[in-house]
């Protein structure tokens, strides 16, 4: 039985929150998390091998979009780890079906957590907050100065990410300054690496549409990536690190192509008989797909387009260093097939 207080991880169910709850479970931490039902509890249980008796672990439910529940969820907690967000699969109906849930949920967890004293909370929101939106310049290099421009040319979860962010750094700034609550946002780019529950997100699409081979080859498209057990390593490191309080952290391993990613799964799968399609797709076949397909329409114009971003401030401040991009890609092709979901 543990003595301590919980640290708090909303989204529990979550791809990075799951592996933010095994690695404090892991160093002796007692966790809460929070779940829009009770639902999953015993699965998620197993995933974190943390049996119903064990008070190391615990979960409570509360919504981003309603009140309840939200004050007993940060009762007795001084760290709050707020990963909870819609991640859609596809184009939502109406770019508030993200905004409102992320912004508005951020903010009733926020201020839940200021009332009960809480000391730090760690908020995980996205490269999506810091580059999109804007004008796009080839090989720009983002740093954490930079904020997606929302009036811009910008989708909807990229504006909910920047919307929630902004109004998080608000509201503790509205604080006084003698008794703010901390703030750290750690800002992910795409992030691949082993799913721990059943469902994966949808980050790791592109892998599994490879593996699935569900795409006739790679279209000249790239991504700057991050390996979710380092995302979830910084959000604990964020958690006490003490220069941390009032910054936002890049948290990304390196652009790659998806034809570089192609290849490194067909050498890793090679040995166990299985193909990737690892053709390059040439812009104009591209663009010719996309006069029909919207899907391929809303990725048309990033076609041959890189964008880097500084990592200077994470790797300086949380001594953080992310793995091979080899070795995240064969992981999330492991879990994927251990999953049974390609
Ligand atoms: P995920 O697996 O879809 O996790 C999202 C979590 O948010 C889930 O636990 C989900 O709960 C919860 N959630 C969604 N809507 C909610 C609501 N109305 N009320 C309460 N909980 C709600 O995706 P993820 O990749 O782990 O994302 C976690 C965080 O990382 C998000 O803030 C996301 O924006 C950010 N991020 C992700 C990436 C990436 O590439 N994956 C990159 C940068 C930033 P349910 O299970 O009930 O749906």
């Amino acid at each position: 039985m543990t003595e301590q207080p919980p640290i708090l991880v909303t989204g529990a169910s979550g791809y990075i929150a799951l592996h933010v709850m095994r690695q404090l479970l892991d160093a002796g931490n007692a966790v809460r998390g929070t779940l829009r039902s009770l639902d999953r509890e015993a699965e998620l249980r197993e995933v974190l091998g943390v049996s119903a008796s064990s008070q190391q672990l615990e979960f409570v439910t509360a919504d981003l979009t309603a009140d309840a529940g939200w004050d007993a969820a940060v009762t007795g907690c001084a760290l709050v780890v707020h990963t909870a967000s819609p991640v859609p699969m596809s184009k939502p109906k109406h770019e508030d079906d993200l905004i409102v849930p992320a912004r508005e949920g951020a903010l009733r967890l926020l201020r839940a957590a200021r009332a009960a004293g809480v000391r730090r909370v760690v908020m995980t929101s996205s490269v999506a907050a810091v580059g999109a939106g804007g004008q796009r310049e080839e090989g720009r290099r983002y740093s954490e100065a930079d904020w997606s421009n929302v009036d811009g040319d910008i989708d909807a979860y990229s504006k909910s990410k920047t919307l929630a962010e902004r109004a998080a750094w608000e509201f503790v700034a509205g604080q006084p300054e003698d008794r703010r609550m901390e703030l750290v946002t750690i800002n992910p780019s795409l992030v691949l690496g082993p799913n721990l529950a059943r469902d994966h997100s949808p980050s790791v699409e592109a892998v599994r549409k490879l593996l699935a081979r569900e795409v006739p080859g790679c279209p000249r498209l790239g991504w700057s990536f991050v390996d979710v057990r380092d995302v979830a390593a910084a959000h604990v490191a964020a958690l006490t690190a003490p220069e941390a309080a009032g910054h936002r952290y890049i948290c990304s391993g390196g652009f790659h192509w998806m034809s570089d990613i192609a290849d490194m799964l067909a050498g890793h799968l090679a040995p166990m008989g299985r193909k990737v399609p690892t053709r390059r797709l040439p812009d104009f076949v591209v663009r010719l797909v996309a006069l029909f397909d919207p899907t391929v329409r809303m990725v048309a114009s990033d076609l041959g387009r890189r964008s880097e971003f500084d990592t200077a401030a994470i790797r300086r401040d949380l001594g953080w260093e992310p793995r091979p991009i080899a070795q995240t890609v064969s992981d999330t092709a492991d879990s994927l097939i251990a999953h049974g979901v390609a």
